[in-house]
């Protein structure tokens, strides 16, 4: 095949394109991390990021030593996640592996009160309360307490290695380590009672994957807070692409206010011609102290995690060179071009009601109002049971026709609580169990039942010959104050049909 150049024959006349020659070698797939050094900052943004990181550690860290009453027959942790039971305690309120609805209810309002959150305040999620958001701004500081700020840590990461600069990495990372291998102990607390664990744990008796569990969340609290930092929010999770895709042109974002900054220019520039210059000094201080090095004056990107550290810093140096606060702001894009062709700034508020929030906050408080409503009006009684299908009936010797059943009553009070179980409906039919006599079958039996546990019984129903099939109810009804109830339909099989 020739390499000449194809000639066009619509336009035979027309001289062929040149040749672009080879394609060019495609760029690396990733570039190189650049260190980032976040410079200290103070103001309200960096006032609110210490108080949610105060509540939110202090709610991790210290919740599994809460203490909750439960009588003597339950754990007395206030929030419990009991796998060996298969129990969810949180505070007063009980969860039976039956009852998964709730925390699934939980986990739809916790996913619905994150689009709440992203749809009033754009990414609020990512820049205060996220996990890696929060360790990373530990981690952050204790560089700051060993290493100094920005310029000091960035001189010792130039340094050679020597004495100096092993000794300070080796402080450094061993302050990692124990942060996050308090991390990791703070989590299997929440599965087992938490004094007994740590006695346990330290004197060598816990189950192995108490250690194992430890062990592999230390390691990833000190990889991911400690080094990897803003790539888990740039590269590996998958929720700024999801919030890029939920934000409209009324969701606040952090943002940079060009048409008042631009044409950047030192103070003495614009001091010698104003009308040229914007407000924005090109100081680098909003980059300075950014926790992902983003420049925000490039526009919204995806590392900006919405932190509100640029805005101190910015409005920080307005203050001082005497111009109003505000060049970077939280702001919709709706409000930046109100701005931009010369409208007043509008308040923030007005995004918190709007349609699209009100909708979410209608959806999540529905389903928060029905498992409230749900947790008050369940009963602590219940019943289920099963009928022997092979052979589904039996003829006694009379001529009497025995059903079997297995009834599983379920006492879920922190205390033992005597049960009756009745039948209900098939005239003259009577029953027994496995540890009481035929010749004692009754309409009705009591029996005592633990406290929160299941009690399976093989209850035998019999019946005269001439009964026909047909469907008759279990009923429990708990012999305390509360009388609570459950009751299940089942079937009377015969062979007289
Ligand atoms: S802090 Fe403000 S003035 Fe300084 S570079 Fe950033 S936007 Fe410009
Ligand atoms: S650009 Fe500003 S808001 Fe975005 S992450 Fe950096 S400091 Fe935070």
């Amino acid at each position: 095949m020739s390499d000449a150049p194809a000639i066009d024959w619509t336009n035979p006349s027309k001289k062929p394109a040149p040749d672009p020659g080879p394609d060019p070698e495609p760029g690396p797939l990733y570039a190189v991390r650049k260190a980032v050094h976040p410079q200290r900052i103070d103001g309200p943004f960096r006032r609110f990021k210490w108080l949610v990181m105060l509540i939110t550690l202090g709610i991790y860290y210290i919740t599994p030593w809460i203490r909750w009453d439960r009588g003597p027959f339950a754990p007395d942790q206030a929030v419990l996640v009991d796998l060996a039971n298969r129990r969810f305690y949180m505070f007063g309120v009980e969860i039976w592996p039956h009852e998964f609805y709730f925390v699934a209810g939980m986990l739809i309002m916790a996913g619905i009160g994150l689009f709440l959150v992203t749809s009033a305040v754009g990414r609020a999620w990512c820049g205060y309360s996220c996990p890696q958001t929060v360790w990373t701004d530990v981690f952050q500081h204790v560089d700051r307490f060993v290493d100094g700020d920005r310029n000091a840590r960035m001189r010792l990461d130039a340094a050679p290695w020597g004495p100096a600069k092993i000794a300070r990495r080796g402080f450094k990372w061993t302050i990692y380590l124990v942060i996050s291998f308090w991390t990791g102990g703070a989590w299997i607390m929440y599965f087992a009672d938490a004094p007994t664990l740590t006695v346990d744990f330290w004197t060598g008796q816990a189950a192995m994957v108490a250690y194992v569990t430890v062990a592999i969340l230390t390691a990833t609290t000190f990889i991911l807070g400690g080094f990897l930092r803003e790539q888990v929010c740039i590269y590996m999770c998958p929720w700024p692409r999801i919030q890029t895709a939920m934000l409209d042109e009324k969701s606040l974002i952090v943002t940079y206010k060009d048409w008042r900054g631009e044409q950047r220019g030192s103070v003495k520039k614009a001091a010698k011609n104003p009308e040229r210059y914007g407000d924005c000094i090109d100081c680098n201080q909003c980059v300075a102290v950014c926790p992902t090095g983003v420049d925000i004056r490039e526009g919204a990107q995806i590392g900006c995690i919405t932190c509100g550290l640029c805005i101190d810093a910015c409005d920080r140096v307005m203050a001082e060179v005497g111009r109003p606060r505000g060049l970077i702001d939280y702001a919709t894009l709706e409000d930046c071009e109100h701005e931009a062709a010369g409208g007043n700034v509008r308040s923030i508020w007005k995004t918190l009601f709007r349609p699209r929030t009100l909708i979410y906050f209608s959806i999540w408080g529905a389903i928060g109002a029905a498992l409230l409503f749900a947790l008050g009006v369940r009963t602590h009684t219940e019943l289920t049971v099963e009928h022997d299908r092979n052979p589904p009936f039996m003829l006694m010797s009379n001529g009497d026709v025995r059903n079997a059943f297995t009834v599983r009553i379920r006492n879920m009070e922190s205390r033992p609580r005597d049960m009756k179980l009745e039948i209900g409906g098939l005239p003259d039919g009577l029953m027994w169990t496995d540890d009481t006599a035929r010749a004692d079958a009754a309409r009705s039996i009591i029996r005592a039942v633990p406290a929160d546990a299941t009690q399976p019984v093989r209850v035998y129903v019999i019946a005269p010959s001439d009964t026909v099939t047909q469907n008759f109810t279990f009923t429990v009804t708990s012999q305390d104050e509360q009388s609570e109830q459950d009751a299940a339909e089942v079937r009377f099989e015969s062979p007289e049909n």
